[in-house]
């Protein structure tokens, strides 16, 4: 455990060297004593050790000093660690300061000159408030601090990414949490260039940008191999599932993943059907595991960045990033799985990420305590963050067009539903309008069969409706579908131009794309089960085929 800090400061060298001396002698082994004879380098000092999560207990200040007056340094000083204990040395004469000091900055404590013997007139007094400052002391959070407000979009994306690459951090919401201020003035940053994010070591970078914060926080950024086995794209089930086969196969695997991984999975409150957890287990922990997992195989994961093209050479694929770099490998395999279908209503993309969301239950959740919070969709992920959701909120709306959601949700979630007193289904409506300044205010609701609309107070509105594979990108170099879907497989030889594209003796393997060499795994392959057993099954088939493959060229 990191030793708590005692800070005196005083201008007068000679009192500075007694108080200090006694000080350290007495309480050495449990404190780092730090001794300076400016106040404003103490507040320099004060403000590094905030951003390191450091602490301090106990604060001497004489009262008499050129920069400042002890009063004001301790004020400000207590403005960053409200907690620590005050000490004011102070001359006789000046015992009237003292006094008034202890209404009006909570001192705890005036300290004649001199003091000796320490025994009797320093140690008694400083022990007490060391006592009291221990009693009541819990330690800070040592790894990232996110400070920003609660429905920024910023500072949505920034946890939203941290909590999918498993690194924690503490969310500090500059209006409800008062300690968000003591970061602000430990870091000089205003609340215009928020978020603020503090790292470990006490650097902090005000609204950083994905890949700068991915750099600083030692986030692989580039390939260390010039050539691999196997490249994935995607780092959702499929591509977590062939990364952990690949690697574990001990071919070279990398893995590119455009934001966070886990996929689709990773925003899931609650999985209730993967074999081997008959409780269920949420898509953080599923991610977690399955990164820890792969890592340890030796996969290189490299994150944020987005694909943008694939390109052939002799035989070796060489897939390009929309940051100009490009990784080479003999396979690659697509999971870029499905991205949520957007809902379109005039003004709402303004509000994503502030009172909107698309699939970030898990993440948000916590934000609705106490609120009324609509779902749009009624299939099973919809049920899902409206199960998860009721567990904070008030009351959970799911807002559907349909007059039931008994054909699109599991009987299991819609019995789930049905049990839980603060979720209400709101059937033969959909969301026609949006409102508020900065973040989500009201919203319009039109019942379909009334026609009627309704205005409603709204602070968090859910969007589970659908959605479509992430192949955008993906040029012709494959066969898709017209939905955009990766056509594989048995489906290639269905196709009537088959043999103008497949030119080898053997059939496509089943998740093989157009292009030998090229698979696809998961939601994003046409035919596919969708689910997440399904998208893990087809990440590890898909290291079979790539074997296979291999064996050929
Ligand atoms: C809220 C929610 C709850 C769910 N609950 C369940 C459940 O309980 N049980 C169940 O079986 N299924 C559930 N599902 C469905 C399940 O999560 C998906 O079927 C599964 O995640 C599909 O996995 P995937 O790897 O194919 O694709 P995805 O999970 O969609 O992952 C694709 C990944 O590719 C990345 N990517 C996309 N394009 C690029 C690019 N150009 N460059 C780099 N990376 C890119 C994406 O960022 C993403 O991380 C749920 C889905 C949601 C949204």
């Amino acid at each position: 455990m990191k030793l708590p800090f005692i800070i005196i400061v005083d201008d007068d060298e000679h009192v500075l060297r007694a108080i200090q001396r006694d000080i350290r002698n007495k309480y050495h082994k449990d404190y780092r004593v730090s001794a300076t004879d400016s106040a404003n380098e103490a507040l320099e000092l004060i403000k590094e050790l905030k951003l390191k999560s450091e602490t301090v207990a106990l604060f001497i200040s004489d009262q008499r000093m050129p920069e400042m007056e002890g009063i004001a340094f301790l004020e400000k000083a207590k403005e960053i660690f409200p907690e620590a204990k005050l000490v004011l040395l102070t001359a006789y004469s000046d015992i009237e300061v003292a006094i008034k000091a202890i209404n009006e900055i909570k001192l705890n404590y005036y300290l004649l000159k001199p003091w000796n013997p320490p025994e009797e007139k320093l140690y008694p007094s400083v022990d007490d408030l060391l006592d009291e400052w221990q009693a009541q002391y819990k330690p800070d959070h040592e790894g990232i601090r996110i400070v920003g407000f609660q429905w920024s979009p910023k500072s949505h994306a920034l946890k939203e990414f941290l909590s999918g690459n498993l690194i924690p951090y503490k969310w500090l919401d500059v209006e409800s949490n008062s300690e968000a201020e003591q970061y602000l003035v430990s870091s000089n940053v205003n609340r215009d260039s928020l978020p603020l994010v503090v790292l470990k070591d006490g650097t902090y970078l005000s609204d950083p940008l994905l890949p700068d914060l991915a750099q600083r926080i030692g986030l692989q950024h580039t390939a260390s191999q010039t050539m691999y086995d196997v490249l994935i794209i995607g780092g959702g089930p499929a591509g977590l599932a062939a990364s952990v086969y690949g690697s574990c196969e001990g071919l070279k695997t990398i893995l590119i993943e455009k934001s966070n991984p886990g996929g689709q999975a990773s925003s899931s409150a609650r999985i209730e059907n993967y074999l081997g957890f008959p409780n269920g287990l949420s898509g953080a922990e599923l991610t977690r595991r399955a990164m820890t997992q792969t890592l340890r195989f030796g996969t290189e994961i490299l994150t944020p960045k987005t694909v943008k093209n694939i390109r052939l050479q002799d035989g070796y694929k060489i897939t390009e990033m929309t940051d100009g770099s490009e990784v080479h490998s003999k396979t690659v395999i697509i999971s870029t799985g499905i991205a949520y279908t957007k809902l379109e209503i005039p003004g709402l993309d303004k509000f994503t990420g502030a009172g909107v969301y698309y699939g970030s239950a898990s993440i948000e959740a916590h934000a609705c305590r106490g609120e009324i919070v609509y779902i749009i969709g009624g299939g099973n992920s919809a049920c899902q963050a409206a199960m998860h959701i009721s567990k904070f909120a008030k009351e959970v709306i799911i807002v559907i067009r349909r007059e039931s959601i008994k054909k699109t949700a599991a009987s299991y979630l819609i019995e789930n539903i049905n049990k839980t007193p603060n979720i209400k289904v709101l059937t033969s409506n959909e969301v026609v309008s949006v409102e508020g300044d900065n973040v989500l205010e009201k919203i319009t609701l039109k019942n379909s069969l009334t026609s009627e609309e309704t205005v409603l107070p709204a602070k968090a509105l859910f969007i589970y409706i659908g959605a479509k594979p992430g192949t955008a990108w993906l040029n012709n170099i494959v066969l898709k579908d017209e939905k955009g879907f990766v056509i594989t497989g048995s489906d290639l030889i269905k196709e009537k131009k088959f043999n103008t594209f497949w030119k080898l003796e053997r059939k496509p393997f089943m998740t093989e794309t157009s292009v030998p060499g090229i698979f696809a795994s998961g939601d994003v392959r046409y035919s596919a089960l969708t689910g997440i057993s399904s998208a893990v099954g087809e990440g590890a088939m898909a290291i079979r085929f790539v074997r296979k493959y291999l064996e050929e060229i």
